[in-house]
């Protein structure tokens, strides 16, 4: 098997990220790099942005946090079509509680 890629340089995928203070998760899909993606839910957390990330929301209204260090990939797709599609079915198929809207 081939060494995957470090996660941050990938693309097309779908992600979970996990809040670290409670058991909540945000699965998102991206079809531009990753790392890009999770710099602008940083950034929209750091700016109190909650329309630009449900992360930013659950940060403000609860006061938690993102464990950014456990983003994890949960599929990966390179058509944005497909990349909807899966996005969709880990979002009903997850079964912890979800901050997605
Ligand atoms: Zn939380």
């Amino acid at each position: 098997m081939k060494d995957p890629l470090p996660l941050q340089i990938r693309s097309s995928v779908v992600y979970n990220n996990l809040c670290a203070m409670c058991d909540k998760c945000y699965i998102g899909g991206t079809i531009h790099g990753l790392e890009d993606r999770i710099k602008e839910h940083k950034s929209a957390c750091i700016k109190c942005d909650t329309e630009k990330s449900a992360l930013a929301e659950h940060a403000r209204r609860e006061g938690h946090h993102t464990a950014w260090e456990k983003v994890t990939i949960l599929d990966d797709e390179r058509r944005m079509f497909g990349l909807i599609i899966k996005e969709a079915l880990h979002i009903k198929n997850c079964k912890k509680p979800l901050l997605n809207r």
